[in-house]
């Protein structure tokens, strides 16, 4: 249940609203837009409550029952959309925010050259995976606390914020020391130990779309990160699966317009697990920008065909300074910068 306090109401008026919510064995998150507050009734069984219960007191605009199972990220519960401040970047406004890095860190030299040869092209954010969630167990797993240890000196040292992922609730301190962003990935959307725990950290987080999750069990997933306080959550879509198996897999273009339209939350785009090649990464990094993604998390790599993880869809420097360029001029021609 969503309570809209009218324009003028005074802080009294939003206290009460709060108070009379929590008395009733609510919980509740409030949202000071600049135009007016918000308040969502939070619990299983605001559907017995009556509108009329907050409808009749003082300061109160509307209120409106949600029906959708999630709210928090709703454009219903926040109009405007939230821009996040990552030390300087901001994120989910004018500026279309591009992370890029390898899909793993294997080496101090490898991380160190990419992040240098992304914040050339214009990248702001360094991606880099010290965790890596693989299908077979016998696959390379990440250089785990050395590769986050590689992951923030190299960040350090371009003054790149950094992102990677997060996969075991029992690490979420661990990786909280050296990540920027955290990273949830698609495998891990609706594990909800680790969205609670990550939910209780305050550090931005990346949340990975599901490769067989519909947009509203993915803003269901959002909202466990954005009820138990991490205000600072970022979409990502990176591409489900279906029928087609040309690519990767398919990246949903009709998501990037839904998202923008149905939350609040900014939006990045993973062209790199989508395409599963790099040929095809340029023609959805492109689509995404002109669709109207946030931002872009790229896998790069000095040199693909040696990569240990993902080398087949990761781009080289040439490739991936080329794509800036065009992405630039895509950027520009939709209102946007890079
Ligand atoms: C990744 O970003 O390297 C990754 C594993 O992505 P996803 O969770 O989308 O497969
Ligand atoms: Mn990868």
């Amino acid at each position: 249940m969503i309570v809209a306090m009218k324009k003028g109401a005074t802080k009294q008026d939003i206290d009460n609203v709060i108070k009379n919510a929590r008395s009733l064995g609510f919980d509740i998150q409030l949202n000071v837009g600049s135009e007016k507050a918000v308040i969502a009734i939070l619990g299983s069984a605001t559907g017995q409550l009556s509108v009329d219960t907050f409808g009749v007191m003082p300061g109160v605009d509307s209120v409106t029952r949600i029906m959708k199972p999630y709210k928090l990220s709703s454009k219903e519960f926040k109009a405007e959309d939230s821009v996040f401040d990552i030390q300087g970047i901001k994120l989910g406004g004018k500026q279309v925010v591009v992370m890029a890095g390898p899909c793993a860190v294997e080496s101090e030299p490898q991380i160190l050259e990419t992040a240098k040869a992304v914040k050339e092209a214009g990248a702001t954010i360094l991606r880099g995976g010290a965790f890596k969630p693989r299908t077979s167990p016998f696959s390379f797993q990440g250089l785990e606390k050395a590769g986050l240890e590689l992951l923030a000196k190299a960040g350090a040292e371009l003054d790149m914020p950094v992102v990677t992922e997060v996969m075991d609730p029992r690490d979420v301190e661990l990786v909280m020391k050296y990540a920027t962003i955290l990273q949830i990935g698609a495998r891990n959307m609706q594990n909800y130990p680790l969205l609670r725990e990550v939910g209780r950290a305050r550090t931005p987080t990346v949340l990975k779309r599901s490769l067989a999750a519909t947009i509203t069990e993915w803003f269901s997933a959002a909202d466990y990160l954005l009820a138990e306080g991490n205000q600072q959550v970022i979409l990502c879509e990176r591409g489900i699966r279906t029928f087609e198996d040309t690519a990767r897999f398919s990246l949903d273009v009709c998501a990037i317009g839904n998202t923008k339209r149905l939350s609040h939350l900014p939006l990045i785009v993973d062209p790199s697990h989508a395409a599963g090649h790099f040929e095809l990464v340029p023609a959805l990094a492109k689509a995404a920008i002109a669709a109207g993604a946030d931002g872009l998390l790229i896998e790069v790599h000095p040199n693909p065909q040696t990569a240990l993880v993902d080398g087949l869809q990761s781009l080289n420097f040439a490739n991936f300074q080329r794509l800036m360029t065009v992405l630039k001029q895509i950027a520009q021609a939709v209102g946007r910068s890079i």
